[in-house]
């Protein structure tokens, strides 16, 4: 795991969902009252944000407009305007909009000002490059049913030493997801509690798979087949929902057109052609539709989406553009 993660500090794997894997992350290293800024272009960025505030942090959220990504400027503004904040919440790669932030420059704002820095990278890594120990980021989190190409029911997380500073001083309640008790085991080879040990079989393929191939390569494979189903999505006239310079590697979201039925397209999609799309989430609810295309995704897969998609926009709408409709042609 550790090279994947492209760090040379400890990773934790616990049995849990990746949201569990976010929660860990804030109830290991903050107190109750801490000063927490949260990043959130998103669903997951919202999450991570709720989760501390659950736990008791005084959290201040720098909302960006879904589909674009955290500009590193305000972030930078908003760590100068205030010295008390201790820890800032980050997601690699927004699931719910398909945009990816540049993590490179957001890591580097937040080395600028000295803080702790929490990473959701849960639909990322091991997929897009995020080296872990030379960016700086203190507390990293992954979930097998993503990039790992595995069932769900493991995240793993990475671990700094100033995370495990962070650790020691951290007041909020955790007894399940408690890092230390978690590496006192993993130094026995073992687990607190039963882990979930039929993924982690999956997990020693995958991870045989991957090392074959190698990071580098699968960054490549992600970014080639990304840049394959953006041009595929547009080659239909469909309208791409992520700001294209932020566009992710792993998951494409698309606007519904008008007067297509954006619940029914999943629906024909799954039913008639087999394929699952994922709907939009929250306010995004029936207005955009997303193409997963991380890990174990061929081009071909693509290819089976964008042939099937005229067919089944055809059957969840007018079949009209609201163009032809004013038209009346
Ligand atoms: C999938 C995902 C999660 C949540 O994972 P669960 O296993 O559903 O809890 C959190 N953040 C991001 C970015 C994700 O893609």
């Amino acid at each position: 795991m550790q090279s994947f993660f492209q760090t040379k500090e400890d990773v934790l794997v616990l049995t849990s969902a990746g949201t569990g894997g976010l929660e860990a992350a804030i109830v290991n290293t903050l107190s109750p009252g801490d000063k927490v800024l949260a990043v959130s272009i998103g669903v997951f960025g919202d999450r991570f944000a709720e989760i501390a505030r659950v736990y008791g942090a005084d959290v201040a959220t720098l909302q960006f407009p879904m589909g674009s990504a955290a500009d590193p400027d305000e972030v930078r503004r908003a760590l100068a305007a205030d010295p008390s904040i201790m820890a800032v919440l980050v997601t690699q790669n927004e699931t719910s909009t398909g945009v990816t932030n540049d993590m490179k420059a957001l890591c580097s704002v937040v080395k600028e000002y000295d803080k702790l820095l929490l990473v959701d990278a849960i639909s990322g890594l091991a997929a897009i490059d995020l080296p872990v120990d030379a960016w700086n980021c203190d507390v990293v989190v992954s979930g097998s049913q993503k990039g790992w190409m595995i069932p769900p029911g493991l995240v793993m997380v990475s671990v700094s030493k100033r995370a495990w500073d962070a650790v020691a001083k951290a007041q909020m309640p955790r007894f399940y997801f408690d890092f230390t008790s978690a590496k006192k085991y993993l130094q026995r080879g073992q687990t607190p509690f039963t882990p979930a040990v039929s993924v982690f079989f999956a997990l020693d393929a995958a991870l045989s798979l991957m090392a074959r191939e190698g990071l580098a390569s699968i960054f490549a494979r992600h970014e080639k087949i990304g840049q394959y189903t953006r041009d595929g999505v547009r080659s239909l006239g469909l309208v791409l929902f992520a700001d294209p310079r932020y566009a992710s590697n792993a998951v494409t979201a698309v606007k519904v057109p008008d007067g297509v039925d954006g619940k029914a397209l999943t629906k024909v999609m799954r039913e008639q052609w087999g394929i699952v799309l994922a709907g939009g989430q929250a306010s995004l609810e029936g207005k955009i539709f997303r193409i997963g295309h991380l890990g174990y995704v061929s081009t071909e897969d693509i290819d089976d989406v964008i042939s099937a998609l005229p067919q089944a926009l055809r059957a969840a709408g007018s079949g009209q553009t609201e163009a032809e409709k004013t038209t009346g042609s």
